[in-house]
């Protein structure tokens, strides 16, 4: 084993890890393309983009040398009295490029600060427009907003960390998808019940990523937005995990023609190779904060907030999305889709499998039965794919550049993996026992 990895493992603390029981991490030296190499020589094909950022796969020349250029004239200063270019020129276009007037946009460097910034947002807003009361936040079961404290308030109950902390996180409301007649009904009544406290609702749209990959139909959506707009509340829409193509559109938003008050972008923002989120507004609620009050100006300002190499990342990862640069990215997210549908599907024959469901370059294998995540695991990494099932779903989220044959490899990888689990399912103890 390496030096540096003997000598640093004891004083790493791994995410969401039982670092008494964890599986020892892979080492990786290397990344290139939808490829990540290993210190021990190996490559596994990456299924899940790290975390759903490196949607032009890794290493991609042209946001390297658009880093590289930055880093030798400007690589930070801050943000409060000064701006720089590759953020004017990131705002600019993302405005150009979001629907309707959402064109005020704040810089942060991570998701969950992102969603803060629109809740401390939308609560002023409604303090700026002389109703205080209105300060409440309505989330959806299944919800993943981050992991900050006002964030995981805003978790489904039962997968987030509610029970952990309780006591320390503000008492949120949660309400259950609209899917069908009745649970419009009930969205109403909330909304009409608790209205004059609500300051916003907030949705992932289309696709709940960490709380489950669950997903849900354009007219869901809509309904949300036009009940938000018919009580007075403001919508944010989180598209931290499915912005930039991963839906199939650039944004889910548009698939329902929703243009929500406030948006909430990060992951695949630069591309998957600098940490950066923008929290972007529509006119209308950037407008509630121009006031002779100071203190109606909008308090937030992380220090590193629209670092100049994150934003020439992120205007690099844009310049690949542009169809005049030969990248036709959605068109990728539409070959995906389709080849995800077709080799999925089988995997819903399988005992201890519930349900296969595909939207974008999304698949996700909703699994039923005991769970054993660490086998799992370990059987993807040995069957060269990075696979990273969390709870009860196995998922696939490639880069958007990855080729037929790396997909195919990872589908058969996931197939494999479960026909071994639902054979042992029927009869050998060894994946039942965790
Ligand atoms: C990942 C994610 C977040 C949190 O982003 P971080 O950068 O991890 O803080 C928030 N919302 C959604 C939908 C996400 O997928």
């Amino acid at each position: 084993m390496s030096d540096w990895l003997t000598k640093g493992l004891p004083h790493i603390w791994l995410p969401y890890t039982q670092m008494a029981t964890a599986a020892a991490p892979l080492a990786v030296m290397a990344t290139h393309g939808a490829r990540i190499r290993l210190a021990d020589g190996r490559e596994l094909i990456d299924g899940i983009s790290s975390w759903w950022t490196a949607c032009h796969g890794y290493n991609h020349p042209h946001i390297r040398a658009a880093v590289e250029q930055q880093l030798a004239t400007l690589p930070h200063v801050m943000f409060a009295g000064l701006v720089h270019e590759p953020a004017l020129r990131l705002a600019h276009r993302l405005a150009a490029l979001l629907p309707g007037d959402l064109e005020r946009v704040f810089f942060t460097e991570s998701g969950s600060v992102a969603v803060e910034v629109a809740l401390k947002m939308a609560i002023q807003y409604w303090r700026n427009k002389g109703q205080v009361e209105k300060q409440r936040i309505v989330y959806f079961r299944h919800a993943y907003h981050g992991d900050t404290f006002a964030t995981m308030a805003l978790c489904d109950p039962e997968e987030g960390m509610h029970t952990l902390f309780a006591g320390t996180m503000p008492d949120q409301l949660m309400a259950e998808l609209p899917t069908d007649e009745r649970l419009r009904c009930a969205f109403d009544l909330l909304l009409e019940t608790h209205g004059k406290r609500l300051a916003a609702v907030i949705i992932e749209p289309l696709v709940q990523g960490a709380g489950g990959m669950k997903m849900h139909d354009a007219q869901t959506l809509a309904f949300v937005a036009e009940a938000c707009a018919r009580h007075r509340v403001l919508l944010i829409a989180d598209e931290i995990m499915t912005g930039f193509g991963r839906s199939g559109r650039m944004f889910a938003c548009e698939e329902a023609n929703v243009v929500p008050d406030v948006i909430c972008l990060s992951k695949a923002l630069t591309g998957g190779t600098l940490p950066l989120a923008a929290t972007v507004a529509r006119r209308h609620v950037f407008e509630a904060f121009l006031s002779d009050d100071p203190s109606a100006a909008l308090m937030h300002g992380p220090t590193y907030m629209a670092n100049p190499l994150a934003c020439a990342a992120a205007n690099a990862s844009l310049d690949l999305f542009d169809p005049g640069h030969n990248s036709p990215r959605l068109e990728q997210v539409a070959a995906i889709e389709a080849q995800l549908r077709e080799q999925l599907a089988p995997c819903r024959e399988l005992a201890g499998v519930a349900e296969v469901r595909v939207k974008g370059a999304i698949g996700a294998v909703e699994l039923a039965g005991a769970i054993d995540l660490k086998r799992l695991r370990q059987r993807f990494a040995e069957l060269g794919v990075w696979v990273r099932p969390f709870g009860s779903v196995v998922y696939l989220m490639p880069p958007f550049i990855i080729s037929a044959g790396e997909l195919a490899t990872l589908t058969a990888a996931v197939s494999q993996v479960l026909t071994e689990r639902a054979e042992a399912l029927k009869g050998m103890p060894t994946w039942t026992q965790y």
